[in-house]
């Protein structure tokens, strides 16, 4: 466990008995821990259908795949987030139109539909660092227009919106289990839905597009993949959901206190989540004021000196050569400078406040000393 990381996994006993079970039970994979996770899934959602994958990436593919996206189709996405958000649907041959973000990371809802064409097929947003996407307004538009709403939640299981869970708003909200994630199975995603059709295709597309039949018989009825979750991993999910709101609790712990800590503070804004909004808390950023930016990678560098394992969220996906060299150059202000201040600082169920309190002294003392200092470029 790197306790200054910016964000860490938490195994414990139980989540190690657990596995321990799995390894000396008949079945490593396809047997009832994938069912039990997939269940806990829904229970604690509230969305009808959960389908596990071995990855968010794999999800995300599924899940674009099931509601028909397609060669030719646009799909109207966020610049901030990791690239398999946009990679997932380009596989499928549709094309990214990215929507400029605000200053809080989320896409902006206000410039969503000056980008629906007769092509656009689908919205798909991120919950960024675990703040819930304006939801109710992005569904609204979603619907005016007859566009499936798709959410990649990776960061926001556990996230809240007037005490409705993430998971239970859009068409299709995707989870990751990655190992440092909101809960972990080292390696690991979902898709979760209330749509039957959406779920069958699901399951199907996860393991071969194969339907048992009798006895030795089974028939392939649609081109699937291999891309179910083991037994070892389900068993880390279900003991992992059991802790997932005290892990929430620690980590809003940690973010109130840095809150309150920065709350004056000149030369950096923070993310503020809404009174009737809880956040995962996956990560925590800050924004360097302008006059700062130049000085972010020597801040970067301060930081990890003093065993900050701090990073940044995210490169703009449009700005990864794939993309240019794709779909040639584009330039959104908000990302753009969102890209040249952000830094995500040590925020974890694994930090004290103590901990808490180290970082901030730590992070305004680099700030402050560079403060002072004067921009050559
Ligand atoms: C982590 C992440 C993914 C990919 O998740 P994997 O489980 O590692 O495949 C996709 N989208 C976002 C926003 C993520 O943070």
């Amino acid at each position: 466990m790197a306790k200054f990381d910016y964000s860490t996994q938490c195994i414990e006993d139980d989540d190690i008995q657990g596995v321990l079970e799995v390894l000396k039970s008949p079945f490593l994979t396809q047997g009832k821990k994938v069912e039990e996770f997939e269940k806990a899934l829904c229970d604690y959602t509230g969305a009808k259908h959960a389908i596990v994958f071995n990855s968010a990436t794999s999800a995300l593919f599924g899940a674009y795949s099931a509601c028909g996206i397609d060669e030719g189709d646009e799909i109207i996405t966020t610049p901030i987030s990791f690239v398999a958000t946009s990679n997932m649907f380009v596989a499928l041959g549709a094309k990214p139109v990215w929507c400029d973000v605000k200053a809080d990371g989320n896409i902006d809802e206000a410039l969503i539909e000056k980008l629906i064409t007769p092509k656009t097929k689908a919205i798909v947003a991120v919950d960024f660092a675990g703040k819930p996407i304006e939801i109710e307004t992005i569904k609204f538009i979603a619907k005016k227009h007859n566009l499936l709403l798709i959410q990649d939640a990776s960061h926001a299981l556990g996230s809240s919106v007037d005490e409705k869970k993430i998971g239970s708003f859009a068409d299709m909200t995707i989870f990751s289990f990655h190992a440092i994630k909101p809960i972990t199975t080292g390696e690991g995603g979902a898709v979760v839905t209330d749509n039957d059709e959406y779920a069958a295709k699901l399951r199907l597309f996860r393991s071969h597009g194969m339907v048992k039949k009798e006895l030795w018989n089974s028939d392939m009825i649609s081109l699937g993949h291999n891309f179910r979750m083991t037994e070892i991993a389900a068993s880390l999910g279900v003991t992992q959901m059991k802790k997932l709101d005290s892990f929430i609790k620690r980590r809003n712990e940690i973010a109130f206190y840095y809150d309150e800590r920065f709350q004056n503070e000149k030369l950096f804004l923070t993310q503020k989540i809404p009174h009737a909004n809880i956040s995962s808390r996956h990560l925590y950023p800050i924004l360097l004021n302008p006059e700062l930016h130049c000085f972010k990678e020597d801040i970067f560098k301060d930081l990890q000196a003093q065993k900050l394992g701090v990073q940044v969220h995210y490169k703009p996906i449009y700005q990864n050569s794939f993309y240019k060299e794709r779909f040639g150059a584009v330039s959104l202000s908000v990302a753009n400078n969102f890209y040249l201040s952000e830094i995500s600082i040590p925020c974890h169920q694994q930090m004290s406040l103590d901990d808490a309190k180290y970082v901030a002294n730590t992070l305004l003392s680099i700030i402050k000393k560079y403060a002072q200092k004067e921009c050559s470029f």
